[in-house]
């Protein structure tokens, strides 16, 4: 199993001027406040750790999609409040990430204050991966840590050739995130259980072919699971009752096939709750695959007896990865079934029977909505990053901290 860098691996911090690359990307309102904190929140033991080890630390990250340098709404200026909320310490902007003013604020920095940069995007080169910029990125820094997996998938600047400059490592948050997806899906304790849920097939092929080969069973629901029912010849389905995607049919039997091959078992919804409108509280019923009506009802949701087949798969098993709602979460009330199988894997996980990583795209908002957020093993702040590691895909901004690829002088 790979083996990873981390602070501990830095030796002696004391005095040492620490590049820690974040994700600092939060969400904000049009008044720049943040609103959602979890972000910054999650990164604060790194500093924190750092510092108590008598490092300075200079921060970085990127924020929002900007349009060159200058461009205010992205400027990381923004969340300097928050992080000093969050840290109880000072925080210092500089309005560049490279250059003679960094190297001046690092070589003026107090004892208990944190430097900030501006955000990295303003410089196309970050998005590049170019090496140029990252040599003078890391310029002012004697060490570099990354604590920023949700931007992992990218080699960026700042994720990959940065890391390779100097002595680098992974800070707390990424090797917390690291050490759960390997207990989840590279290292798990068997039987292993997936649940994929969402919109479409389409979006989710890589991660199916994945899984199918790596997990013992994997449930398939929302709407993705219509074109898996059609291609098992569920005639009640189609193109007008759900988002049964008629060009997939050959690729779920594929999937189905290659599922078979590697003895995992596929668990597809037995019945439906259809809808007569897309929206919250409208007129609905729960039918069975044979009378699911052809015209003017929507399929929004599963009915209970998936949901308990559902949970007597996961009473059976030891781990489980999750991504994707099994039904329309955000209008009630259609996120029966994504709250009813979320609370009994938290019940699972609370008992100790069971291990439970859930992650990606909607998956944090329909575990919260089900009231279990911070009651599953681990819930994965990345979104691409989650889905790509899901997908058996190796992520650039991890890899280069593994401890055979070591380009850096450690
Ligand atoms: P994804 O981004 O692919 O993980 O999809 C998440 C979205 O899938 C959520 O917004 C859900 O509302 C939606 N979804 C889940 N089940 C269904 C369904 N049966 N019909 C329509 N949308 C669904």
């Amino acid at each position: 199993m790979t083996e990873y860098r981390t602070i501990k691996d830095l030796g002696n911090l004391n005095g040492k001027v620490v590049m820690l690359r974040a994700d600092l990307n939060v969400p904000m309102d049009e008044n720049f406040n943040v609103t959602n904190t979890a972000r910054i929140d999650r990164t604060v033991p790194t500093i924190q750790t750092l510092m108590n080890n008598g490092a300075k630390v200079v921060v970085i990250s990127h924020f929002g999609r900007p349009e060159g340098k200058g461009d205010m709404k992205n400027s990381l200026s923004h969340i300097v409040k928050d992080l000093e909320k969050a840290l109880g310490k000072k925080v210092t902007f500089v309005d560049d990430c490279i250059g003679e003013k960094v190297q001046n604020a690092v070589n003026n920095m107090g004892k208990d204050e944190v430097l900030l940069l501006e955000n990295l995007r303003f410089y196309d080169e970050e998005k590049k991966g170019n090496e140029a910029f990252a040599k003078e990125l890391v310029k002012p820094a004697d060490l570099y840590v990354s604590d920023a997996f949700s931007t992992a998938h990218r080699a960026h600047a700042s994720m990959v050739a940065a890391a390779q400059q100097i002595p680098s490592a992974m800070g707390l948050l990424m090797a917390e995130e690291v050490n759960a997806l390997t207990t989840g899906l590279n290292n798990p304790v068997r039987p292993l259980i997936a649940i994929v849920g969402g919109s479409k097939v389409s979006t989710k092929l890589d991660l199916l072919n994945n899984l199918v080969k790596k997990v013992d069973k994997l449930v398939i629901s929302g709407g993705m699971a219509h074109t898996f029912m059609k291609a098992n010849g569920i005639d009640t389905i189609n193109e007008n009752n759900s988002l049964v995607q008629m060009d997939m049919l050959d690729t779920a039997k594929e999937i189905m096939a290659t599922a078979k091959a590697n003895n995992c078992e596929i668990i597809l919804p037995q019945d439906v709750v259809v809808s007569k409108e897309f929206k919250p509280m409208a007129e609905h019923k729960t039918v069975d695959l044979t009378n699911i009506p052809a015209e003017g009802w929507s399929l929004l949701d599963v009915g209970e007896k998936t949901i308990a087949a559902i949970n007597a798969k996961l009473d059976e098993c030891k781990t489980l990865v999750w991504n994707g709602p099994l039904g329309v979460f955000e209008m009630k009330p259609f996120d029966n079934a994504t709250n009813k199988v979320a609370q009994h894997a938290a019940e699972l996980t609370q008992a100790g029977k069971l291990t439970s990583v859930a992650g990606g795209g909607d998956t944090v908002s329909a575990l919260e909505n089900a009231g279990v957020a911070n009651k599953f093993t681990y819930i994965s702040t990345a979104g691409g990053a989650f889905l790509e590691w899901m997908e058996g895909k190796e992520l650039p901004g991890v890899a280069v901290m593994a401890r055979d690829a070591v380009k850096a002088a450690i």
